[in-house]
């Protein structure tokens, strides 16, 4: 069984000016790093569609999807909230890192592949149903994980959310009473800290932990211990959804709290384990945040690495 690798092109020339942190350099960093480390040959890369509005009206206004496309500039930028901007490429960009994601969960499901990992920008958990939010204009995770409820028929699907912002848009979408018995998403995140959200509404199905600047791997990793992995093994997920944010890495200049990529190999396991035990292994991972380039490529490599099953982790034995 294989690990996927979507990386649309579209998503690179989503550009919001310079000096902006979220920037096209990064899904490239991601790349280069993937091939410099020699994981890249163990991948299989596909192309994807863009996402429908089927597929988007799930979790996103129809009104909001209307706006969007008709905000679309034919040069220069539109504003759509104080730090999300779309150039002439955004819109495609969008809409094919969303189909990269159902894309990931039609093959996962099918069997195609064991688990998937979308190179994908702009990134999705602060869009709401109704509003582009914090460098995200269609929320990723939240339509993949529609995808597999109302396209496949799966009964329950959690989210996990590392990233280092908490996401309140998945919240916001998933928070809605007819999805307590199918959704849950267990988070951690920089408390307080943008976007102010997560330490309300928790229950037991949204399990978001909020952690305070310099926390580090030890509070991170007993987090996880004390409170997802409880939570997910009691609502036993057919399938994980990973917002897989690297910018709680301490090389991060955007937030402080100090994990490594050693640390994104370690929650990796762990989600590894419970999608083996759970969900037949079934993991579709998305990136969301992550700006220092360095610490990114090397992030996504653990993360990816721990995906296809730990090869060149382990010792060699002779
Ligand atoms: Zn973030």
């Amino acid at each position: 069984m294989t690990t996927l690798f979507i990386s649309p092109p579209d998503c690179q020339l989503h550009d919001m000016g310079d000096h902006h942190p979220e920037c096209p350099a990064r899904v490239a960093a991601v790349e280069q790093q993937l091939a410099a480390s020699g994981l890249m040959d163990l991948l299989v890369r596909e192309e994807a569609p863009k996402a429908t509005r089927e597929q988007l009206e799930r979790v996103h206004d129809a009104g909001y999807l209307d706006a969007i496309e008709e905000a679309s500039p034919a040069q220069g930028w539109v504003q759509l909230d104080p730090d999300t901007a779309m150039n002439p490429h955004s819109l495609d960009a969008a809409l094919r890192g969303a189909g990269a994601v159902v894309h990931a969960t039609d093959a996962v499901i099918a069997g195609r592949a064991r688990n998937a990992f979308c190179n994908v920008r702009p990134p999705g958990h602060h869009a709401l149903r109704d509003r582009a939010m914090g460098f995200c204009i269609l929320n990723n995770v939240a339509v993949a994980a529609a995808h597999a409820l109302e396209q496949h028929g799966l009964q329950r699907v959690a989210i996990i959310d590392f990233d280092v912002h908490h996401g309140n848009g998945t919240e916001a979408i998933f928070a809605d009473a007819k999805y307590d018995d199918r959704v849950m998403m267990v988070s951690t995140f920089q408390h307080p800290f943008y976007p102010y959200s997560g330490t309300e509404g928790r229950s037991a199905s949204m399990v978001n932990i909020p952690l305070p600047a310099r926390s580090g791997s030890q509070a991170f990793r007993a987090a996880v211990e004390a409170h997802w992995l409880p939570a997910l093994d009691n609502f036993r997920p057919q399938m994980l959804f990973i917002s897989a944010g690297f910018d709680a890495h301490r090389e991060d200049q955007l937030a402080m709290l100090e994990l490594t990529e050693v640390d994104y190999a370690w929650v990796t396991e762990k989600l590894i384990a419970v999608a083996a035990k759970h969900a037949s292994g079934r993991i579709v991972s998305m990136l969301e945040g992550g700006y220092a380039l360095g610490a990114l490529g090397r992030s996504a490599e653990a993360h990816i690495r721990s995906l296809l099953g730990g090869v060149g982790v382990a010792p060699l034995r002779k």
